[in-house]
């Protein structure tokens, strides 16, 4: 089913595997060239967290399932710790059942960004992990109320937050440690857009099957 699929797939893409390393490599390289250099060791404890709480928990329902990521994340320091915790816990709420549907998702990822811009005050153009995620909620909710299949809509998706994080590279930032870098920052793309736009690359291979 949809949500260890998610996990794992997210598991894997940040974290590596035994034949070789994850994304949280580059992303905290980009983190160095423009902020403070620890969103690679932030990610990759988060993340290490989240199989210890799997390990913990036995999740069986998407409830449960993406309650191990957000708790991963929300005992993980620097600024993407919490918000991203954050978010998980709103997307672990959007279902009642087993798996959510596509318009539960896609209002559970509307309502996670939210929160996101209602504790870091980003707008779209600050050059932070808004920037994939508004446009990637945006995405998804219209697929859903045009009746999309949850694969199409889900790339769709991953498509727009891709395409928004990409828009973070020519900017500087409004926002976090990249924002007291000033121009240094232009040219890099921001890690946290970037680590955005492949959880929700995940999601879409994950729905995919
Ligand atoms: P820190 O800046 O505390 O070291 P991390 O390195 O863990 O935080 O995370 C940096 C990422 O967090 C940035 O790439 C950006 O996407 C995101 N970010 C930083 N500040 C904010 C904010 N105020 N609102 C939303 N996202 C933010
Ligand atoms: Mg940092
Ligand atoms: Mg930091």
């Amino acid at each position: 089913t949809f949500a260890p699929r998610w996990v794992a797939a997210m598991l894997t893409t940040v974290l590596g595997t035994s034949a070789g390393g994850g994304a949280a490599t580059s992303l905290g390289e980009l983190d160095r060239q423009a902020g403070d250099g620890d969103f690679g060791t932030n990610l990759t404890s988060a993340f290490t967290r989240v199989q210890d709480e799997i390990a913990a928990t036995s999740p069986q329902t998407f409830t449960a399932w993406l309650t191990a990521v957000s708790r991963g994340f929300l005992g993980t320091g620097g600024t993407s710790g919490p918000l991203f915790g954050m978010f998980f816990r709103d997307i672990a709420r959007c279902a009642a059942g087993d798996s959510p549907t596509l318009t539960e998702l896609a209002d559970g990822l509307t309502a996670a960004v939210a929160t996101v811009q209602r504790y870091g005050k980003p707008q779209v153009g600050h050059k932070t992990m808004v920037d994939a995620l508004v446009p990637a909620a945006q995405k998804l909710s219209e697929q859903a109320a045009a009746g999309v299949d949850p694969v199409r809509a889900l790339n769709a998706s991953a498509e727009a937050a891709r395409a928004g994080a990409l828009t973070t590279r020519d900017i500087v930032a409004r926002r976090g440690r990249a924002s007291y870098v000033g121009e240094v920052a232009r040219g890099v793309l921001d890690p946290g857009a970037a680590a955005v736009a492949l959880m929700i690359q995940c999601a879409a291979a994950a729905v995919a099957g």
